[in-house]
């Protein structure tokens, strides 16, 4: 069975061995948490930020609300061109909140400071699934996969986020979801786990918006605002632009980083291959597929 069914899921690669007309799944728990941020020497040299998804943190003045928005376009680009090269296929309304999800974990990473690295899982019950999205400001990435296959139904709909900064323990929380909509997980999430109001907006064009209340917020005004107002609203309100950061959809996976969590296998590996060359590992975080042959371990 694939654990995918809880927030432990994203931990685990699930390893495939073609044998002849089946396959065989085995699951190995890697030692490395699924959100670790990867080494900045996995970051491929020479981007220009013309390939990353500039993301602005604004302060609205008089309103005491933080405003985050970015347009996505970049992200999905390079999603779709991740989803082609492993020829994964989605399901349009799953491919559609998986996007969703990507997209609001990114503007509130920015909310946030920048050390974290946030990972969320969400358990829904129909469509039986499990989205997985994290991501991390200092290695200005988000990345993320869905699962529907072999997903344990839960008995309701919750979100389990998980924050790791470097050398400290980091944090593990969750929340039951009402609705199906990421947007509203957000702003559930907001209410529960920050304990402040706040707004998610999908806007033309592939922008977003999230306005999170800071201290001594118009909370009535934040309740108010429309998709139209927050669309115009440098124009209506008094602002200033806090700082930008950048965010390209990136994991950063690798054979070199699957095969210590294979370690126990090092002296089976008879029993890993059966004679097989190869087997193939997925990433849990992106879905990508890995081959792996015996001299690699
Ligand atoms: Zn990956």
């Amino acid at each position: 069975m694939f654990p995918v069914s809880s927030q432990e899921g994203a931990g685990f690669f699930s390893l495939h061995k073609v044998n002849h007309c089946h396959y065989r799944y085995l699951n190995i728990m890697s030692d490395t948490p699924p959100s670790t941020p990867e080494q900045p020497e996995n970051q491929p040299e020479n981007l220009s930020v013309e390939e990353f998804t500039k993301v602005e943190s604004i302060f609205v003045r008089h309103r005491n609300v933080l405003l985050v928005r970015a347009q996505f376009t970049p992200i999905y680009t390079d999603y779709y061109l991740h989803l082609m090269e492993q020829k994964l296929r989605h399901k349009e309304e799953l491919d559609q909140k998986l996007k969703d999800l990507m997209a609001v974990l990114t503007l509130h990473l920015v909310a946030r400071p920048w050390a974290e690295t946030i990972a969320w899982t969400i358990n829904l019950r129909a469509p039986r699934v499990n989205l997985f999205a994290t991501g991390s400001s200092l290695f200005e990435n988000i990345t993320g996969h869905l699962f529907t296959e072999n997903v344990k139904e839960p008995d309701r709909n919750v979100l389990y986020s998980q924050t790791l900064i470097k050398n400290t323990e980091g944090r593990k929380s969750h929340i039951e979801l009402e609705t199906e909509d990421p947007l509203q997980w957000v702003e559930t999430y907001y209410m529960q786990s920050e304990q402040r109001p706040a707004r998610v907006f999908r806007l033309d064009d592939e922008n977003f918006a999230l306005l999170a209340a800071q201290p001594d917020a118009d909370t009535e005004w934040l309740e108010s605002l429309t998709a139209e107002d927050v669309a115009k609203i440098t124009e209506t309100e008094q602002t200033k632009v806090l700082e930008t950061r950048k965010f390209r959809f990136h994991c950063g996976c690798s054979p070199e980083k699957i095969i210590p969590a294979l370690r126990s296998w090092k002296d089976r590996k008879d029993e890993l291959f059966q004679g097989d060359p190869f087997v193939e590992a997925t990433c849990p975080r992106c879905g990508a597929k890995h081959l792996i042959t015996p001299d690699m371990l």
